[in-house]
């Protein structure tokens, strides 16, 4: 298994080259989006929020986007303001700061807030963008609790806006073939599935390891996926969850968060998925055995390049995106048509990996299963 460092692992996103939407749709009538013609070539005009790591690779992608431009930033560092307005050609009106993020709803040159802020900051500014008219993408998990996912799926649905979030997999085509071969039973029913996600955090200094901004360790961050990969497989809601917490082997580090954790979720069709996510360990895989065969992907999230397989060889396709834009661009397409965005990548789609979460971290502390039914 090729070593997979966070810092490779966030520069293997965004490598691919070229663009591919994918998405379904249907008539958007109920909600009024902020805009209601689509002028001729006219792209959708998003603003982004936190300037992380991510958004530095979401800023790549629009390089490649059809349907989305970078408009606008939100930050709270004068100087990332002025680096962004340099090197994206972003107009001084259309960057705010936390304090004044709120006078954006007067901006029609911005349609859509992308956050990529962390997890537990996420419901603040979807709420806050939401109330300025603004159609959102939260970047995963959309919350640190199921109530907060409530709340954010509420506070948009009040304000007739369109919430996403940012589950770039469902525009990648080799986990999309990962859930046609299950869902169209290509190799008979899936009875297992094994999804792991891991790389080595070796310090505190990271959000990420305080709960307070994270909401959790490697499940919220990196187990998400692998919930996603077997939901999006057998294409059914797990019924029930068992889960353990793997042993900490640095506790001056792990000292909020889990350092590794394994969970087991049934399914109704008594299919069964063992997954684990971890800080501790370099692991990206996904691992399909149905009836007659089997199927997998590894890499397999970590954006590759991605190499798969099944029990009749190796697949026959090699394809390379930008994910990050075939992502925004399926979600453009669709606003600027004034359609509703796919359930796969909704707010309602968020909540229930938030459940699933939840259900998780109770099962690994009480030791207990815990039913989602
Ligand atoms: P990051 O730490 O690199 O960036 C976070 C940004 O938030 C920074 O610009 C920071 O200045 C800003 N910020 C504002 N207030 C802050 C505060 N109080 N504490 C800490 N930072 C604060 O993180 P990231 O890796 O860019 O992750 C951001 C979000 O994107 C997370 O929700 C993460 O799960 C998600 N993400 C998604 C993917 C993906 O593949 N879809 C990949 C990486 C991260």
């Amino acid at each position: 298994m090729k070593s997979l460092s966070r810092r490779s692992f966030i520069q293997n996103l965004g490598m691919g080259i070229g663009a591919t939407a994918i998405g379904s749709s249907i008539p958007f009538s109920s909600l009024q989006p902020p805009f209601n013609t689509k002028p001729a070539g006219r792209k959708l005009n998003i603003a982004l929020c936190g300037l992380g790591r991510y958004a530095g690779i979401l800023a790549e992608g629009f390089a490649f986007s059809q349907y989305c431009r970078l408009a606008g930033i939100v930050t709270g560092t004068p100087a990332k303001a002025e680096a962004w307005k340099k090197q994206y050609n972003i107009p001084q009106q259309n960057i705010y700061d936390y304090q004044h993020f709120d006078e954006i709803a007067a901006n029609k040159d911005i349609d859509l807030v992308y956050v990529v802020l962390p997890n537990a900051m996420h419901k603040e500014y979807v709420i806050r963008a939401a109330k300025a008219g603004k159609h959102v993408i939260s970047e995963k998990p959309l919350a640190t609790s199921v109530k907060d996912a409530e709340e954010m799926i509420k506070a948009c649905k009040d304000a007739h806006v369109q919430l996403a979030v940012g589950y770039r997999l469902h525009y990648e085509p080799f986990n999309m073939e990962l859930k046609r071969m299950g869902q169209e039973k290509v190799f008979g029913p899936v009875r297992l599935i094994e999804a792991s996600l891991g790389y080595k955090v070796d310090s505190n200094k990271e959000w990420r390891l305080h709960k307070a901004m994270s909401g959790g360790g490697p499940l919220m961050n990196l187990g998400i996926y692998c919930i996603q990969a077997s939901r999006y497989i057998l294409g059914e809601e797990p019924v029930s969850v068992t889960a353990q917490f793997n042993p900490v082997i640095s506790k001056e580090i792990f000292n909020e968060v889990e350092a590794s954790i394994t969970w087991q979720m049934n399914f109704p069709s008594d299919a069964v998925s063992n997954c684990t996510s971890s800080y501790t360990s370099n692991i990206d895989r996904v691992y399909a055995a149905a009836e007659n065969g089997f199927f997998e992907l590894s890499p397999a999230i970590s954006y590759g390049p991605f190499k798969g397989s099944s029990s009749k060889g190796a697949f026959n396709f090699s394809t390379s995106i930008n994910q990050q834009a075939a992502q925004m661009d399926a979600i453009g397409k669709l606003l600027l048509e004034n359609k509703t965005l796919p359930s796969h990548i909704s707010g309602e789609e968020g909540l229930k990996d938030n459940r699933i979460m939840a259900a998780i971290y109770e099962a690994a502390e009480t030791g207990r299963k815990v039913s989602l039914v």
